[in-house]
């Protein structure tokens, strides 16, 4: 008997085993649709110009890489304070938010649940349905019971509104509510400005933590827009946190950049809240490493970089919501009766399709097009070139 004869096979992430199929598909016209990544025009992963610009006179400076420390580079971590929340902010101008330097929005959301876990260890998490796959994941590893809030409505192709609010209105005070600040994963609907402002009444009314999840901020309308509900939670004084990637919006997925950021009601309890924070990621991986955050750092408070990012990211976006209507127009050219529209009003990288789960699986044995069984595209991987094959794809599956 080994110590691990009884340890049993972890199912494949099935996102990541979708890249190994799609890898081995020999179909010339295949189109990956599937991982969350965004890909040029070309179908490249970008290398930005600001990004490339930062590293230049980083590697200039041939700066030896020392420990950082516990909560990061404190550039990087007033920067994102200044972007998440505005530099301006009375939360950030009192000192009431605790930002630390994470290993992507993963590990931002990671740092925060381990962190929840020790200070409110009955309290249940919600997340909407559907949501990340890794939401659920992630919390249940962490010990908290995880449950679902409702969220996407089908036969509405939107939010259930009445459902979601509903929800979190049965729940149990102190429970921790994980939202999508934009361009909700996988569904790419959001809350209007209207319906965020009866989900904090609710998060206040019934002592809700709320945990916004921004992984995608620029992606969807712009930075000042996507993170404008961060602004209405803190204007409505709740104590929250806010996890945020810069993975898509700086094409940095490799470099493992984030940050995690709690609002506090004072100075001082931010303070403790930071101490905390910091005993968890010294007890997970000591320190965050040096070189994403400097590059996203330098970028984000030199002037010129921080203008050229924003360009950059704007293009990104533009392009995005190009590959919308593409495909909106795509379907019905290529013979689609119904109404498909619904497309480019959704928001962010993905569109929840309405496909069955059959439907996606002949997409990809039929026509190399890959997306998850639950129906989701990455409109973000559709190109000029691959746009045409993708439309004739689904047309023949919609049949
Ligand atoms: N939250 C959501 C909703 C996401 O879609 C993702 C990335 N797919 C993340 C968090 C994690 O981002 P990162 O890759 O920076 O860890």
């Amino acid at each position: 008997m080994s110590l691990f004869s009884a340890v049993q096979l972890a199912p494949r992430d099935p996102i990541l085993g979708l890249n190994e199929q799609f890898a081995a598909d020999t179909h010339p016209a295949k189109a990956n649709l599937g991982v969350g990544v965004y890909f040029d025009d070309s179908g490249k992963l970008p290398l930005l110009q600001c990004v490339q610009a930062a590293e230049q006179a980083l590697m200039s400076k041939q700066a030896p890489r020392g420990y950082l420390p516990i909560d990061g580079l404190a550039a990087y971590d007033s920067a994102v304070k200044a972007l998440v929340f505005g530099a301006q902010a009375p939360a950030v101008q009192d000192g009431r938010v605790a930002t630390v330097q994470t290993l992507g929005g993963t590990g931002a959301l990671k740092i925060g649940a381990d962190f929840l876990r020790q200070l409110t260890p009955s309290a249940k998490v919600l997340v909407s349905n559907p949501s990340w796959d890794n939401h659920k994941a992630l919390f249940s590893r962490a010990g908290f019971e995880v449950a679902a809030y409702r969220y996407y409505d089908a036969a509405r192709r939107g939010v259930d509104f009445e459902g979601m609010l509903a929800d979190l209105n049965a729940a149990a005070a102190g429970d921790i509510v994980v939202l999508h600040a934009c361009c909700h994963n996988p569904t790419g609907y959001d809350l209007s400005a209207a319906q965020w402002d009866q989900v904090i009444a609710a998060v206040k009314a019934k002592g809700l933590t709320a945990f916004l999840d921004m992984a995608y901020q620029g992606f969807g309308q712009g930075l000042a827009e996507d993170g404008a509900v961060i602004g209405k939670f803190a204007a409505a004084g709740l104590s929250f946190f806010v996890s945020t990637s810069f993975s898509k919006s700086f094409s940095l997925y490799g470099e493992r950049v984030g940050a995690l950021s709690v609002v506090c009601e004072s100075k001082d309890e931010a303070a403790r809240v930071l101490s905390q924070l910091k005993l968890t990621i010294r007890t997970n991986y000591s320190n965050p490493p040096t070189h994403g955050a400097a590059v996203v750092s330098a970028v984000l408070n030199t002037p010129e970089w921080r203008a050229l990012w924003e360009k950059e990211l704007g293009e990104m976006r533009t392009r995005i919501k190009a590959m919308r209507q593409a495909l909106a127009d795509g379907l019905k050219a290529a013979g689609v009766t119904q109404d498909m529209s619904f497309i480019v009003n959704q928001v962010g990288m993905f569109s929840y399709s309405g496909l069955s789960k059959e439907q996606m699986q002949r997409l990809r044995s039929e026509f190399g097009v890959y997306g998850t069984d639950s129906g989701r595209l990455c409109v973000a991987a559709l190109n000029s070139r691959n746009i045409d094959h993708v439309c004739q794809a689904i047309a023949a599956v919609m049949k």
